[in-house]
């Protein structure tokens, strides 16, 4: 049979399908993104990027491109929008919270895939597929017909590839509708700050939080305003700030105006034999906290080495496997966080205590740190087996020799870095680097980091090294 003209169809070019893309580009697997909608998204959502997000985009080169287009806030105060700073010494070289609007995350991250050389088709919906042991035929809306190794349904919440594959997207309906926007208001700002403390001890959620220049994030219940179908407007927002607080705070000009559920749902499976799922159409759950889009933007940088390996034949057996195993955990916490979350937004007077005494905790820095390393991602740990506690962890940016450690995984390959100076990644030195480096800020004697930055093994001795190279990189060059 002749080889399909595709290694990859992505169905969906949002954040997640075009990172995924960018992250195939690298390892020179032939992409095809599918985007149903011919134009990009009209809304201008703000998202936050946060830590671990950030240093994912440097790990790649592209955060400086973001920086341009988003501003940069302290990284505290989004657990249950709890207003606690982060604790000064987060460990990171990137602690703050970047708020970009969500199209240009996706334009920036789409044309950084289409410069690696992924193809983009806008106006392009997938309505089926077949899979058979070869490879899966992707059909399109109008009856077009395409042939590809792997299908990736990056597809969002509603994703036609999960429902299409068979997997079961179990979890909670939504319960409660809120309404979340970007507006200027007239009142006063100590006359608003006073109304959101006093109608927040009854209300949640709700508030008004200024960006400056007069600019509020609003977030008020839903309750009675039209259905999710219909997007809300100013009118909407104003009516619901009336009942809620007596007063609308004269809000005008609306950057963006949006309505969201606290559905939460997380797939069986993450992969039906050559289909996979990424992102939204893994997992749902409520914005509480700005994760979702950081989710399923790190799933993407999770599975893309594994998948590319797998195609350029060097993958070891399970390596595609450890994508569910390492990721489906790490959502199913999101999904446990945003649910806490949720409850602590609740007006009713026993979560409103559990809130009060949240918030005392969150003074003693162990507490507060804790939360914020859930919801920026830099507390996840793998589990590669017994070892030391960076085992399995993402490495900070560190200084190394002639610059920053992230300068040195731009490639999206392996790296060996080596203060010892006398190791080598031999016969994996096609798809491993090797930093010889004794002055690097790093208080072991080596480390192999995975292409997504995670530890996958540290210590001092070769045989060791080239059996975990074996593991994470497959067999060595002849
Ligand atoms: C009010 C609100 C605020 C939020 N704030 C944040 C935040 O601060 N931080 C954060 O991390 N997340 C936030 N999120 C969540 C974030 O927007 C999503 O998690 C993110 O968009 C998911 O990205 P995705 O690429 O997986 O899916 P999507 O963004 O849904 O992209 C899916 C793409 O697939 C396309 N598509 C769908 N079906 C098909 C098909 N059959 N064929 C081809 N293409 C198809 C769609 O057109 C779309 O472009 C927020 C969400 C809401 C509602």
């Amino acid at each position: 049979m002749d080889s399909p003209p595709f290694d990859v169809v992505i169905a969906g070019c949002g954040p997640t399908g075009a990172t995924l893309a960018a992250e195939l580009r690298l390892h020179d697997v032939r992409v095809l993104v599918l985007e149903q909608d011919t134009e990009p998204a009209s809304f201008v959502r703000i998202v936050g990027l946060h830590v671990r997000s950030l240093e994912l985009m440097a790990m790649r080169d592209l955060l400086d491109r973001l920086l341009e287009h988003g501003r940069q806030r302290p990284a505290g105060g989004f657990f249950a929008a709890i207003p606690k700073p982060a604790p000064p010494d987060l460990d990171s070289a990137h602690a703050y919270l970047l708020g970009i609007p969500q199209p240009v995350v996706v334009r920036l991250l789409e044309d950084h895939a289409v410069a690696l050389g992924a193809q983009v088709r806008h106006g392009a919906a997938v309505v089926d597929f077949e899979q058979d042991d070869d490879g899966v035929t992707v059909e399109l809306a109008g009856g077009e017909r395409l042939r590809t190794r792997y299908l990736v349904g990056c597809d969002g919440g509603r994703s036609t590839v999960r429902k299409l594959s068979g997997i079961g997207f179990p979890g909670e309906p939504s319960r409660t509708e809120t309404l979340m926007g970007e507006m200027a208001a007239t009142a006063p700002p100590a006359k608003i700050a006073a109304k959101v403390r006093e109608v927040g001890e009854t209300h949640r959620p709700f508030w008004l939080r200024p960006f400056g220049e007069g600019v509020y994030s609003v977030v008020v219940p839903a309750d009675g305003v039209g259905d999710r179908a219909t997007p809300p407007t100013l009118d909407d927002f104003r009516q619901q700030l009336r009942a809620v607080a007596g007063t609308d705070f004269g809000v005008h000009s609306p950057r963006w105006l949006s309505r969201f559920g606290d559905a939460t749902r997380l797939a069986e499976r993450y992969r039906a034999g050559r289909v996979l799922l990424a992102g939204d159409a893994a997992h749902i759950h409520p914005p509480t906290g700005g994760q979702g889009l950081n989710l399923g933007v790190q799933d993407a940088f999770n599975l893309g080495w594994k998948l590319a390996a797998r195609i350029r034949g060097w993958a070891p057996g399970t390596l595609l496997d450890t994508y569910e195993a390492e990721r489906r955990p790490v959502a199913e916490a999101v999904l446990d966080n945003t649910r806490a979350q949720m409850e602590l937004t609740s007006p009713e007077p026993g979560p409103q205590a559990v809130r009060r005494l949240l918030t005392e905790l969150m003074d003693f820095a162990e507490v507060n740190r804790h939360l914020i390393g859930k919801i920026t991602a830099i507390d996840i740990r793998y589990d590669f087996g017994p070892g030391p506690d960076l085992l399995g962890r993402r490495l900070r940016d560190i200084d190394v020799k002639q610059g920053r450690l992230y300068d040195r995984l731009h490639r999206g390959r392996g790296l060996l870095l080596d203060r010892t100076e006398r190791l080598g990644t031999g016969a994996w030195s096609d798809r491993v680097d090797h930093l010889p480096d004794p002055a690097a800020a790093l208080d072991v004697p080596a480390v192999l980091l995975r292409p997504d930055g995670h530890v996958a093994w540290i210590g001092d001795d070769q045989r060791d090294l080239d059996d975990h190279l074996a593991r994470w990189f497959g067999s060595p060059l002849r």
